[in-house]
């Protein structure tokens, strides 16, 4: 979709990329370290003084040991890998709850072991666009004897649900009923719109099964750094380590050294109160344009994305409706379809990411709601 966006000039809400850059701070930091010939490897586990403040970090402070239970990693894709492939083994069965980010299904394939993929709950559509819920009995049904992980996302991409108590405490039901590990991805942790994101592994009873999986890709906006984590139980961590060691041996020290600073300055001042209330804007500027366009999407409650639902516009297969979008009104989406393994539930439901600047938002908006009538007009034609 970003090359078809590129060839036709469309506004691209495809790809995920945020198109403004992060806090000053992290620059004249990298820079410094680099300066300062912190350009050789560095510890595997990660600089010290990062693994500090990321255990600091308000949602999960004072619960890992920054020494035993931190690891650096090159994003969170790494992060994701090397839990996957330090604790399954070959034929084991991972639970994932679809729509899904696309690394989990081929890291599943990369450890050998079998995904297995339960649509999360499409509830109808009552005016005001999608909403989805954890598949709570799904999930209950699909668990058996070789199930030895889930993997869940909150907040979520590309739903935009953040898990509430009663989900997370099902979750922790499931996990303890079937003896699985948590592997969560937090990547859009700072980005929460209603209630606060909540760490699964802040849970009663799951920190011990729970590998929490991060980066500053989204919270910093810097996602080509390649700056994450994974916070784990000591055991759990010394495999994670093992495995990350023969994956990347460490993150870009200097990046390192500058995402630890950053880290400590934004959370002192606020910066994530504003990075979310910037980023509210932005994702009610774009709901309200596909609204007034006859494409709703419910409100997402986190992450950079809404998910809308364009049967006013056209009744198919995804992929087809968003190349269809493409030409009809210059804007890109992506189809729902691409985040899943059988996509029962994504007919008719594109993607749309909203960390653009705000003028990109209301371009798009422009072009989607100049665009609608002409589309109407064809449908009622074809109808007659
Ligand atoms: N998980 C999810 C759900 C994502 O959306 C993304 C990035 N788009 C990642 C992981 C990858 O994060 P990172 O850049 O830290 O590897």
């Amino acid at each position: 979709m970003t090359a078809l966006a590129r060839a036709s000039g469309a506004v691209n809400l495809g790809q995920a990329m945020p198109d403004f850059d992060g806090p000053a701070v992290l620059r004249t930091a990298a820079a410094g370290a680099m300066a300062a010939g912190r350009n050789q490897y560095g510890p595997s586990a990660g600089e010290p003084e990062l693994r500090r403040a990321v255990a600091e970090r308000p949602a999960l402070a004072g619960r890992y040991d920054p020494e035993r239970e931190v690891t650096i990693t090159a994003g969170a894709t790494e992060a994701l890998a090397a839990a996957m492939l330090a604790l399954l083994d070959p034929g084991d069965e991972v639970l994932l709850i679809e729509p899904f980010y696309d690394s989990y299904p081929a890291m599943v394939a990369l450890a050998g072991a079998i995904a297995v993929p339960v649509a999360m709950e499409r509830v109808p559509p009552a005016g005001a666009g999608l909403s989805w819920r954890l598949p709570v009995d799904a999930l209950a049904a699909a668990a058996g004897p070789r199930t030895r992980m889930i993997v869940v996302n909150t907040p979520h991409n590309p739903t935009g649900r953040v898990l509430g108590p009663a989900e997370l405490g099902a979750l922790a039901d499931l996990a303890r009923r079937h003896d699985l590990y948590v592997l969560t991805d937090e990547v859009y942790e700072e980005l929460w719109f209603d209630a606060p994101h909540v760490s699964p592994a802040a849970v009663d009873g799951l920190r011990e099964r729970t590998v929490v999986c991060g980066s500053v890709s989204k919270s910093l906006s810097v996602c080509g750094w390649r700056v994450g984590w994974a916070l784990a139980p000591a055991e759990l961590t010394a495999a994670i380590r093992v495995v990350h060691r023969f994956l990347s041996f460490c993150a870009p020290p200097p990046l390192q050294l500058a995402v630890a600073e950053a880290l400590r300055a934004r959370a002192a001042g606020g910066y994530f109160d504003e990075l979310r209330e910037t980023y509210r804007r932005r994702r009610d500027l774009l709901a309200g344009a596909l609204a007034a366009a006859g494409l709703p999407a419910a409100p997402a409650q986190g992450s950079t994305f809404l998910v809308a639902d364009t049967s006013g516009w056209w009744d198919g297969e995804p992929l087809a409706v968003a190349r269809e979008l493409v030409r009809a009104a210059g804007v890109a989406g992506l189809p729902l379809t691409s985040f899943c393994a059988r996509g029962e539930n994504a007919r008719g439901v594109l993607r749309f990411a909203f960390c653009k600047d705000l003028e990109t938002l209301a371009e798009a908006g422009r072009r989607l709601r100049s665009a609608a009538p002409a589309v109407a007009a064809v449908r009622l034609g074809g109808d007659r």
